[in-house]
């Protein structure tokens, strides 16, 4: 008999949609694939070389546990350099992907029933990883009108003698809103008075952000103690496969971490984090400026096919690489709802009669939404609306 923990998980829907989308395509059909959030170019090459070197020089064994030394040293130059933030060798911890970072925090400091703050729509693991954690989920959330944003009021609403972390995320997947200096200041000031709630500010788009600049929450000096900040090299290179993500967190905070890690992965591939010291030389900011506007030309395409389609409603995401719609219209259209009652129905339509892939909004806690990844080809984006705006007239 399986554990209660592991029947009470659901499956990752952006994965489990990727995988539809597959068996799909070993059929033979013609799958257009807007689920998943993976950019769709190539790493650099001289990350590859790297790679390639570290095979030939001999790095087949076990790194300390939480990562490389020459790694954590250009971890803190990166933090430094891109995010005006100071942090240790000794507060770094490399992992397998950010996702691997956030499950060894929740680990490393919740215990049965503390209270983890989410903003909603939320990445979809973060809740699963606080229900597995045993912990309370406790949702803010946020409408298309608010930009997907919350208030200080919300935050401090929420806040109970139980909250022990509250997850942030912006550039925010899968809305690609954008905190900007003022909003941050206002979360800061309700943030800095409960010292005892960490932040985990979970930064991994950092990069793609289109006319706004990113800040790091951790900058703030009034909350820099209490807060983690957590990014990888995944969307920023391109290394989805590489599995590379790292925090800089208190150091308390970052023994657990590696301590967990001792027990449970070892360490991070030792060929990932020796190509890792050469990428992080770069600021991904200069080798991505085409990749960037390439992003930037594609959301405004998906903004303009969407245009055409009465029952979607969105607003123009600043970062990431997704467009969240509001499809209330749709499922409220007596039209469609004899058939399509939820968000979950309708990407299961969209995949099943026109082979797109999506993620339902319920995915992600937001009841009557669609996340659409335009980390694809610009053909691939048009013909996929054609199809769509054909199944909805
Ligand atoms: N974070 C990406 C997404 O939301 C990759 C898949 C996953 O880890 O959820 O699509």
């Amino acid at each position: 008999m399986l554990s209660d923990r592991i029947l009470n998980m659901g499956y990752s829907k952006t994965l489990e949609m990727t995988s539809k989308a597959r068996k799909l395509k070993e059929l033979g059909y013609n799958v257009i694939n807007l689920s998943v959030g993976e950019p769709n170019f190539y790493p650099p090459s001289f990350i590859l070389d790297a790679a390639k070197k570290a095979i030939d020089e001999g790095y087949h064994y076990y790194t300390p546990i939480s990562g490389i030394l020459d790694l954590k040293k250009k971890i803190c130059n990166k933090f430094k350099r891109d995010n005006n933030l100071n942090y240790k060798i000794s507060q770094i911890v490399i992992s397998n992907g950010v996702k691997q970072s956030i499950i060894n925090l929740f680990l490393s400091l919740l215990n049965k029933n503390d209270e983890v703050i989410i903003p909603s729509p939320y990445w979809v693991s973060y809740y699963e990883m606080v229900k597995f954690c045993q912990a309370k989920p406790i949702i803010i959330p946020t409408t298309i009108e608010d930009d997907f944003k919350i208030t200080s009021k919300q935050l401090e609403t929420v806040i109970t003698s139980k909250t022990k972390i509250f997850i942030f995320n912006s550039p925010c997947n899968p809305t690609g809103s954008v905190y900007d200096k003022k909003e941050l200041k206002n979360l800061v000031k309700i943030l800095s008075k409960y010292s005892k709630i960490i932040i985990i500010s979970d930064e991994i788009y950092e990069y793609i952000i289109y006319d706004k600049k990113h800040i790091s929450i951790a900058s703030f000096p009034e909350i820099y103690n209490q807060t983690v900040t957590l990014n990888g090299l995944s969307k920023s290179f391109a290394m989805t496969g590489w599995r590379v993500g790292y925090m800089g967190a208190p150091e308390w905070i970052a023994k657990a971490c590696d301590k967990i890690q001792g027990q449970t992965t070892s360490c991070v591939n030792a060929i990932a984090q020796r190509a890792s010291i050469v990428a992080l030389t770069y600021n991904p900011k200069f080798l991505l400026s085409k990749i960037i506007s390439e992003f930037k030309f594609r959301r405004d395409l998906v903004i303009n096919l969407i245009k055409n389609i009465p029952q979607f409603k969105l607003k123009t995401p600043e970062g990431a690489f997704y467009i969240f719609i509001d499809i209330s219209a749709l499922l409220e259209d007596k039209k469609y709802n004899s058939y399509i009652k939820s968000s979950n129905d309708f990407a299961m339509y969209l995949l099943n009669k026109c082979h797109i892939a999506t993620v339902s909004g319920e995915s992600f806690g937001y009841k009557n939404g669609l996340r659409i990844s335009y980390a694809n080809y610009k053909e691939k984006i048009i013909e996929a609306f054609k199809r769509i705006k054909k199944l909805l007239k």
